[in-house]
């Protein structure tokens, strides 16, 4: 049966560009329930031990709109990594930090000058770190020109403050004109991805990744947990296609999961969402399972829910 290859054991931010983990750990949820920074120092270090050094937050992870103390949570994730790499300064060079920002709480979104130059700044404080590797802009602002990001995104990268360009949640035209504006240094695209959400498989969006030089990074690659509790016969089904090669390879559907996303082509490195330790660190066992290009498409296939053409 034709085997796909494992993934590689690093991955590029862009063609030779910074190497990351071939899976990422997300921070979407870091803030939720009252962590402590101890506590999530205890996160980071899992995932750093596990080998996984591209960690993902953006300034708006934690916000949850008005609080009675007059605080809203904007910046909170951000600002428990800060506490935790003020405490053990040298984390700061285990890992490549990616961030995001142009949403201005709670909503629209903000991609002006003035305001994504300040966005970045208060990243970067919150954040107690003089550059962040991966910046991206989390969801296009329909009224900011392309041109104008680009030039903001070109200062940051010239004063020292970023390292790279990234975009989440664009189309594939938002993409080709910031890139282009960009001269071509945009290095990585964050759509969602995960056995439940196919589209970029057909729809091209990985097909542009390939072709500009862009890491796919797969946001909610369990379905946000859909994927650990299965409510509908589509569900049931890719998750028994998904269980089927676990229990073949010995491990969790989670990572059977993991590992479906990074048999692609484009490179696809998931971002895992758990904060629990020992679900972080178990995500590094999808460099170890081998698809076939048979149950590949049967995962596929269920979540089409018709069979291909
Ligand atoms: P996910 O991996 O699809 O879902 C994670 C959720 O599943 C957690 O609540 C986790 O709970 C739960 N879960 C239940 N059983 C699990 C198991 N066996 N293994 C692992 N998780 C299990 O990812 P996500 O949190 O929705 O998103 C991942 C990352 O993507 C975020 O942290 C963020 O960096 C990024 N993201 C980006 C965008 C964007 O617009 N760019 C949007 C959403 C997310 P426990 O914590 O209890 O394990």
């Amino acid at each position: 049966m034709s085997q796909l290859p494992l993934p590689p054991a690093t991955r590029t931010l862009g063609p030779g560009g910074v190497a990351i983990s071939p899976i990422a750990w997300g921070m979407w949820r870091l803030a939720e329930g009252g962590r402590s920074a101890a506590e999530a120092a205890k996160l980071v270090h899992a995932a750093l031990d596990a080998g996984i050094t591209l960690l993902d937050t953006a300034d708006i992870y934690g916000f949850s709109g008005p609080r009675p103390d007059g605080t809203t949570g904007f910046g909170d994730a951000e600002a428990l990594l800060g506490e935790v790499l003020a405490a053990e300064p040298a984390l700061r060079g285990r890992m490549v930090l990616a961030s995001k920002g142009g949403i201005m709480p709670p909503l629209p979104y903000d991609q002006s000058a003035e305001y994504l130059n300040a966005a970045l700044d208060a990243s970067l404080r919150r954040l107690k770190t003089d550059c962040i590797d991966l910046y991206q802009i989390h969801r296009p602002d329909i009224l900011a020109h392309p041109q104008e990001v680009a030039r903001v995104l070109d200062d940051a990268v010239a004063a020292g403050k970023i390292r790279t360009v990234g975009v989440s949640n664009f189309t594939m035209p938002q993409i080709a004109a910031l890139n282009q504006f960009l001269g071509n240094k945009l290095v990585a695209t964050q759509p969602e991805i995960s056995p439940l959400r196919i589209d970029c498989f057909e729809n091209g969006e990985l097909d542009q990744a390939m072709m500009l030089g862009l890491t796919p990074l797969a946001w909610s690659p369990l379905g946000g947990g859909r994927l650990t509790s299965e409510s509908n016969d589509r569900e049931r089904g890719v998750i028994a296609e998904l269980d089927r090669v676990a229990a073949e390879q010995g491990v969790s559907r989670s990572v059977a999961a993991y590992s479906w996303l990074m048999a692609h082509p484009a490179g696809i490195v998931p971002i895992i969402g758990s904060q629990q330790a020992e679900r972080i660190a178990e995500g590094a066992q999808a460099l170890t399972v081998q698809w076939t290009r048979t149950d590949w498409y049967a995962v596929l296939v269920a979540a089409r829910g018709v069979p291909l053409p």
